[in-house]
């Protein structure tokens, strides 16, 4: 298969485009393109057989569930039932943007792109080329983030094309996906609200509207044995690079040190190092450095790509020191935790 790029403006989509786009998901095909979160692969979501194409073309295991896409808050009432009042709030206060809410889905949702559950993800993006696409379209876009299951989300086309080039029918290049990291997901069909995903949008946001929310405990690092996996994701390990990643917690002092016995240790070992964001080591024939930014914002735009430009470099290692818990940090680092091969703490 040959993949098209179709480069598009993000601030303002060209129609004709958009069509050429919503022709290709009309027939069943299936098109990445860009949200203000990151880069999703999609398809129809009310068409079962292009729903399969994307979990072929990712290898994602069919128990992972996708994200439903809509251009209009109404008719979430369409895809979703039985929605509480603690919907309506979050949905006048947060949408359009990176907040996904986990509801009882209608019986117009097919079963493959719930992995079976009967409850249904959804949210309405911000972005402008995927608003201007599911309205075209007139159906709902399931997008899961465009990369190989496992590999850290895209943000750029070109990570995109890196994953999926052959793959799938079309890639829309509208630019960067600016937050950089996935949707903040919360589940509204448990007594409780409960936190499945963090993101941009933070628990102290979603706190000031709902009375209650609760973190999942996978989120806290308990080692509690989910029964019932409630979102699915939860399981795999995810967001990796070829590069195994280090994660160091701990002051900076002591991570300093960590750093440097560990360059040491991988020098000797004839391993290509990558460093990200730390200013106090020196470039070397075995050391590359990424420095993305000092604001949590920055470096949530920023970390993907760090971690694709590091595997093009060819490093073995990634070394990367904890950023700071809180609000968006608390995101920033279940991904990094996530993609992490270890994790020490001096
Ligand atoms: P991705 O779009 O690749 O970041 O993945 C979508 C995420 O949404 C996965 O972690 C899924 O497990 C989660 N998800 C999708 N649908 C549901 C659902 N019905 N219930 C809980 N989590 C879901
Ligand atoms: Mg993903």
């Amino acid at each position: 298969m040959q993949t098209r790029v179709i480069i598009v403006n993000p601030k303002k989509p060209e129609i004709k485009k958009i069509e050429e786009c919503v022709s290709i998901l009309r027939r069943g095909g299936i098109v990445a393109f860009p949200t203000e979160t990151v880069y999703g692969l999609g398809a129809d979501g009310l068409n079962p057989n292009a729903i399969k194409k994307i979990f072929k073309a990712k290898k994602r295991p069919a128990d992972n569930p996708l994200i439903f896409h809509i251009s209009n808050k109404d008719d979430i009432r369409k895809f979703a039932k039985n929605i509480p009042s603690n919907a309506e709030k979050l949905i006048e206060k947060f949408w359009p943007g990176p907040l996904t809410l986990v509801l009882k889905k209608s019986s117009l949702i097919p079963k493959i792109a719930t992995g079976g559950l009967n409850t249904i993800a959804i949210r309405m993006p911000s972005h402008k080329i995927a608003l201007s696409l599911i309205n075209s379209l007139g159906n709902p876009i399931v997008a899961p983030s465009a990369n190989l299951f496992g590999k850290p989300s895209p943000t750029l086309a070109t990570h995109v094309l890196d994953d999926l080039n052959g793959k799938i029918d079309a890639i829309v290049d509208g630019g960067n996906s600016v937050i950089g990291i996935e949707s903040t997901i919360l589940d509204l069909t448990t007594s409780t609200p409960t936190l499945l995903r963090p993101g941009k949008i933070s628990y102290l946001e979603l706190k000031k509207i709902l009375k209650k929310v609760e973190y999942h405990p996978s989120l806290l690092g308990k080692k509690t044995k989910i029964i019932k996996v409630k979102s699915p994701g939860m399981k795999y390990k995810h967001y990796s690079p070829n590069a195994k990643i280090i994660l160091i917690e701990g002051n900076i002092q002591n991570t300093q040190k960590k750093t440097q016995e560990l360059i040491k240790k991988f020098k000797s070992e004839k391993k290509l190092v990558g460093i990200i964001n730390n200013k106090s080591i020196k470039k070397t024939p075995f050391i590359k450095l990424k420095f993305i930014g000092t604001t949590k914002k920055i470096i949530a735009s920023n970390l993907y790509k760090s971690f694709r430009d590091l595997d093009e470099q060819k490093v073995d290692v990634i070394i990367m020191r904890e950023v700071d818990n809180s609000n968006l940090g608390f995101a920033i680092m279940n991904r990094l935790k996530k993609a992490a091969s270890e994790i020490i703490t001096v």
